[in-house]
């Protein structure tokens, strides 16, 4: 009796080759074709191969992988960008993924490339990756200019496409001064000051950072001044506020760490001062949530941190006296934790 064949695992196969489909975005982004075709009418694949200085043969199948793919449109008089190329593709829009499109190639590729050593080891790989490995790995993203600028420019398109849910989550109007810890760029910052003009936001991260944050900065966006100050929070002394914002600082950390953090969040903070947590949050059995699930390997080839759920941040936050944990799920890439210490 002959079997008829079983139906095409479109799943798997579409997995197995998302690869090739995320390296043709990172290789056109590189290339600077969506900046290129930005503003223009249909233009050859020529012309294209010219203004890049790349093959013709080699640029026009990118080109028509892209067109497939649904981020260029391709007709009789060439290629033009589709909407969301415009938005998230360019390098200079509000919500421009450019700078975290570069980090995931130049950075992110080869850590998963070692994503094996990594799930063998159970820990970073950055030596492998990139042949060597310091002791913290954000001195591994600072030790040279090119990579601070790039690991910062990721942070920031990561931010401005999160910060409005971010700060919305919760209603934080009762707060007068918020310290953004490992605040970066100063993005989320911005948007707080925006959504809340009354609140006085201070951007605290490494040295490294703060002296690098000029060229983030909002251009003629009439805002309240957000400040900026540097230091180490494992060691430092913390900016007094009344509330303190961990976007994206708790998942590069393990539970350790997050407690030598956390205590000295909660020495400085009062009663009725709030910890708000930006975080992908992992539904509490693990296995639905697979860009927060894909997000958690991401930190392992890079952290010693991780991704956790909504009773995990619970339980590390509880033991240092902050209750009324209350948990967002926001539908964005960062869900919002608040809770107040008693
Ligand atoms: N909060 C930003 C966001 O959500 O876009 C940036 C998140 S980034 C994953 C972690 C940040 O923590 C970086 O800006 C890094 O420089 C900062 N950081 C790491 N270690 C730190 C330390 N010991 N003291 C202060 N900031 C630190």
């Amino acid at each position: 009796v002959s079997q008829s064949a079983p139906k095409l695992p479109s799943k798997i196969l579409e997995l197995m080759d998302g690869f090739r489909a995320s390296k043709a975005l990172f290789v056109a982004s590189k290339l600077k074709i969506f900046d290129h075709l930005k503003d223009k009418g249909p233009t050859k694949a020529v012309d294209i191969a010219n203004y890049v200085g790349a093959s013709v043969c080699g640029t026009e199948r990118l080109l028509d992988a892209c067109a497939s793919l649904g981020l260029l449109e391709k007709t009789p008089q060439g290629y033009s960008n589709t909407d969301s190329a415009n938005t998230y593709l360019t390098s200079d829009g509000k919500y421009s993924l450019h700078g975290y499109i570069i980090h995931s190639n130049d950075h992110l590729w080869p850590l998963f490339t070692n994503l094996e050593f990594a799930v063998k080891e159970g820990s970073r790989q950055n030596h492998r990756a990139f042949g060597k490995k310091a002791d913290d790995l954000f001195k591994d993203y600072y030790h040279s200019q090119e990579v601070k600028q790039r690991f910062m420019a990721a942070m920031h398109s990561i931010a401005h496409l999160t910060a409005r849910d971010v700060a919305t989550a919760f209603d934080l109007s009762q707060f007068k001064s918020a310290c953004d810890l490992g605040g970066c760029t100063g993005a989320l910052a911005y948007e707080l000051v925006q959504v809340y003009p009354n609140l006085k936001v201070t951007v605290f991260d490494l040295p490294e950072v703060i002296a690098n944050t000029s060229y983030f900065q909002p251009s003629g966006q009439h805002t309240a001044p957000v400040t900026f100050v540097s230091g180490d929070f494992f060691k430092d002394n913390l900016p007094e506020a009344d509330l303190y914002i961990l976007s994206r600082v708790l998942h590069d950390w393990p539970d350790e760490k997050i407690h030598v953090l956390l205590s000295k969040i909660s020495a400085v903070c009062k009663p009725g001062c709030a910890v708000l947590l930006a975080e992908m949050v992992l539904d509490e059995e693990k296995k639905n949530r697979s860009t927060a699930l894909l997000q958690s390997l991401n930190m392992l080839v890079q952290t010693e941190g991780k991704e956790r759920s909504g009773s995990e941040y619970q339980a590390l936050l509880e033991q240092h006296g902050f209750k009324n944990v209350k948990i967002r799920i926001t539908g964005n890439l960062l869900d919002v934790i608040l809770c107040v210490k008693t």
